[in-house]
C-alpha cells in the first residue's frame, strides 16, 4: 500500500483532520486540486465562531457549540487572530419576535449557556448604534471572530511536519474498491490505500452512493467597511430571518465591519444597498471599502462512514458554521478511523507551528532587533498593511509554503490594504519568481491560468 489513509480535499476539515491524524504512527496524504491548501474558505479574513443558538441541525449545532469551546486554546495554541465578541439575533416585527423566542427556547434545551432575552431598552444597552425598531434580542456571551486561513494553515503546516504528505494542484478523478482497500486516481498518479477520507463535494465516483442532504444556498452581498467606519459596532449582529432573506454584520479581526445580505433570489447592488440602509441608517457607499458576491452554505451535514467497514468515510454538505465545527467533525473522523487501523500515537509529534515575525504588530524594539538578525525585515513590500520582503520570503519557505499570490496574502496580509495589491503585487510575484526559481510567466494569482504576467513584451537577444 502506498499510503494507510489518503484524505480527499485540503479545505478546513480536510487539514483539520490531517492534523489530527499526524499524531498517531500513520502514512497519511492529502490530496488537493488547488495550488494552495483552504483555498475556498471565507474571503474576508474573518469567520464567526458560532455557539449552536442559530443553527437549525440539532447535530451541527451541538458540534458548533462543542468547537466554539475548544477555539480558544486552539488559537492560542497555533497564535492566531482570535477575538471574544458577543452575538446578538435581532427582531424588528412581531413575527420574527415569535420565532426569535422559540430560538431560545430552543437554545436553552441544547444547554447552551451565557444566552439573554433582551427588551428594546436593553438591546441598545449591548448595542447602541444600532437601528431603534429592535424589538427583542437573544445576546449571546459565546461567540468570537477567528481568522480561517490561519487556522486551516496552522492545521497544514503542522501536519507537514509531522509527515503528512501534502500534494497540491492533484485533481481526484475516481476512488476505487480495490480486493484490499482503494485505488485513488489522480491526474497525476495512482495511488494505494487502506482508508480514504473524502471531504471533497464530489458525488460521482465510482464507490459514491447518493446522499440525499438538504441544500439551502443563499446569493450574499457583502460590503466591507474599512476600519476608520464610524458605525462601530461592537457584537456580532444578525437579524431574524423573514421572507427568507439573511442581514448580519460581523466586526472582523483587522477592525473593519462586515455587512452579509443575501436571498434564495439574487438581487443587484443597489437594492442590496439599499436594504442594508434599513439594517444601519447612516451608511454611505462612500463607507464601502470591498464588495464581495458568495453564496452562503446552509446544507444540512453529515459524516457518512456506512462504508466505514470498507475504509470510506465521507464528510457531506457544506455548512455556514464549518470553520467552528471544524475540530470537533476531525476528532470524531480521526477517532473512527484510528480504531480501525489498530494504530498508536506517534512518540515524536510535535505540537507546534514554527515560529513567524509580523513586523506590523511588532514594537519598535523587537523590529529593530528583527532587521539587524535579518535585513529582509527592514523592507516594506506592502506599505497599506506593512508587510516586509522578510514575512514574504518566510511565507514561502516555510512548511507547505506559499506558490501563489493569494496563497503569500493569506499568510501575511500582503495586498489585503486599501489600494488590494496594486501597488505591490508586481514586488510580490517577483519574490516568488525568484524564491522557486521559476520564471515570472509562471506564477499565478490563485488557480491555473490565473497568470499575473501573460508573456513579455518584446525579447532582447542583447542588448
Ligand atoms: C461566504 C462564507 C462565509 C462563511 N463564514 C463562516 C463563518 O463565519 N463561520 C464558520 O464557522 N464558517 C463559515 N463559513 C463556512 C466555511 O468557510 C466553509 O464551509 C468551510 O471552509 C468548508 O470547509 P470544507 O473543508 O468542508 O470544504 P472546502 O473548503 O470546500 O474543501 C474541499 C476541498 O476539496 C478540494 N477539491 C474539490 N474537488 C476535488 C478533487 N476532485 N480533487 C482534489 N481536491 C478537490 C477543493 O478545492 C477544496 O479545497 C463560511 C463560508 C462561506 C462561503
Amino acid at each position: 500500500m502506498d499510503y494507510d489513509v489518503i484524505i480527499l480535499g485540503g479545505g478546513i476539515v480536510g487539514c483539520a483532520v490531517s492534523y489530527e491524524l499526524s499524531k498517531y504512527n500513520l502514512n497519511i496524504a492529502l490530496i488537493e486540486k488547488d495550488y494552495d491548501i483552504a483555498d475556498d474558505v471565507a474571503f474576508i479574513n474573518s469567520s464567526v465562531v458560532y455557539d449552536g443558538l442559530e443553527c437549525e441541525d440539532t447535530l451541527l449545532a451541538k458540534l458548533e457549540l462543542m468547537g466554539n469551546k475548544l477555539m480558544p486554546e486552539l488559537a492560542s495554541k497555533f497564535d492566531i487572530g482570535f477575538k471574544k465578541k458577543g452575538y446578538l439575533l435581532v427582531a424588528n416585527s412581531e413575527k420574527s419576535e415569535k420565532k426569535l423566542i422559540g430560538v431560545y427556547d430552543r437554545a436553552l434545551k441544547r444547554g447552551i449557556e451565557n444566552i439573554y432575552l433582551l427588551d428594546a431598552p436593553d438591546i441598545h444597552e449591548v448595542e447602541p448604534n444600532l437601528s431603534k425598531n429592535a424589538r427583542k434580542a437573544i445576546y449571546s456571551k459565546n461567540t468570537g471572530i477567528i481568522s480561517p486561513y490561519d487556522l486551516a494553515i496552522s492545521y497544514g503546516e503542522i501536519a507537514f511536519d509531522n509527515g503528512v504528505n501534502f500534494k497540491l494542484g492533484e485533481e481526484v478523478l475516481d476512488i476505487k474498491n480495490i480486493s484490499k482497500g482503494f485505488k485513488v486516481v489522480t491526474n497525476k498518479n495512482k495511488f494505494t490505500c487502506n482508508m480514504v477520507l473524502n471531504t471533497t463535494p464530489a458525488e460521482n465516483y465510482s464507490i459514491d452512493s447518493k446522499n440525499k442532504i438538504n441544500r439551502d444556498r443563499k446569493y450574499m452581498k457583502y460590503f466591507l467597511l474599512g476600519e476608520n467606519t464610524k458605525r462601530d459596532y461592537k457584537n456580532i449582529v444578525s437579524m431574524m430571518e423573514e421572507n427568507n432573506e439573511k442581514i448580519y454584520t460581523m466586526p472582523t479581526i483587522k477592525n473593519g465591519l462586515l455587512i452579509g445580505i443575501g436571498n434564495h433570489k439574487k438581487v443587484s447592488y443597489e437594492k442590496a444597498f439599499q436594504r442594508i440602509k434599513c439594517f444601519m441608517k447612516d451608511i454611505s457607499e462612500e463607507d464601502v471599502e470591498e464588495f464581495y458576491e458568495s453564496l452562503f452554505y446552509n446544507d444540512s451535514l453529515i459524516i457518512d462512514d456506512s462504508l466505514v467497514d470498507k475504509g470510506y468515510i465521507k464528510v457531506i454538505g457544506k455548512h455556514y458554521g464549518q470553520i467552528t465545527a471544524a475540530s470537533v467533525i476531525a476528532t470524531i473522523v480521526c477517532e473512527t478511523i484510528v480504531n480501525n487501523l489498530n494504530c498508536i500515537l506517534k512518540k515524536d509529534f510535535v505540537d507546534r507551528r514554527r515560529e513567524f515575525y509580523r513586523f506590523r504588530d511588532l514594537s519598535n524594539e523587537s523590529r529593530k532587533k528583527i532587521i539587524k538578525l535579518n535585513k529582509n525585515y527592514g523592507r516594506i513590500i506592502c506599505y497599506c498593511e506593512k508587510v516586509t520582503e522578510g514575512e514574504i520570503i518566510d511565507a514561502i519557505r516555510r512548511p507547505l509554503g506559499a506558490r501563489t499570490i493569494e496563497g503569500i496574502k493569506r499568510r501575511t496580509g500582503a495586498g489585503f490594504g486599501n489600494c488590494n495589491g496594486s501597488q505591490c503585487i508586481c514586488s510580490i510575484a517577483s519574490i516568488l519568481s525568484r524564491e522557486i526559481n521559476k520564471d515570472m510567466t509562471y506564477i499565478v494569482k490563485d488557480s491555473k491560468n490565473s497568470n499575473i504576467v501573460k508573456g513579455r513584451i518584446k525579447e532582447f537577444d542583447e542588448m
